[in-house]
């Protein structure tokens, strides 16, 4: 089964379609031009809107998340404005630490909305991953993106940009939202 997977990130593509591997569904990228203002003020609506709008650009069901660090200490912050929190991701993760540093609560989670939208626009499900964990004094390691050097999710030592792949895909908020919607898409 091929389902559109709404995003331009060729990274997140890879990374879904890694962890969908085993389930015989492929994730393909959304057709030219998708490109669409994540306007809502939640996960779900953001993840809504863009499975909205490559289900109609592309007239098949299409996967969308929206996801984002959610810090407690920062009440909720950077939350779903965590894309956006500084111009570049070395001076987002500045911010957050710099905005924790007389902070004695380092916890944290990612957060991670899914929503499978048919081409006119009805949601045929909606997951929701998470994943706890605290945020580091100062970045450690080279893989993953965005926030992964300064996370460390319970149970381990080590940040997600110091594990592998394949760890950081059982343990994933959007690894936990995907495994949910794949159950999902199988039983149809
Ligand atoms: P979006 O879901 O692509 O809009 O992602 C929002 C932002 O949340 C990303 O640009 C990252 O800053 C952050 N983020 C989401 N998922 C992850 C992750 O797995 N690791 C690190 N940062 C993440």
């Amino acid at each position: 089964m091929e389902i559109v997977f709404a995003t331009n990130n060729i990274n997140k593509l890879k990374e879904v379609n890694e962890i969908a591997k085993v389930s015989g569904v492929k994730f393909i990228r959304p057709p030219e031009g998708f490109n669409p203002d994540e306007t809502g003020s939640t996960f779900a609506e953001n993840s809504y809107i863009k499975a909205a709008d490559a289900a109609k650009l592309s007239g098949k069901t299409a996967l969308a998340d929206d996801s984002g660090l959610c810090v407690d200490a920062l009440n909720g912050a950077p939350g779903l404005y965590s894309a956006r929190y500084a111009e570049t991701q070395e001076l987002r993760i500045q911010r957050l630490l710099r905005e924790l540093a007389d902070k004695p609560n380092r916890n944290a989670q990612f957060v991670c909305c899914m929503t499978l939208v048919t081409p006119d626009g009805q949601i045929l499900n909606q997951t929701t991953g998470y994943c706890k964990g605290h945020i580091t004094d100062s970045p450690r390691g080279v893989n993953g993106f965005g926030y992964d050097p300064v996370f460390i999710p319970n149970d381990y030592n080590i940040t997600i940009a110091e594990m592998d792949e394949q760890t950081k895909n059982q343990i994933s908020h959007r690894g936990n939202a995907l495994r949910q919607m794949l159950t999902y898409l199988s039983n149809l």
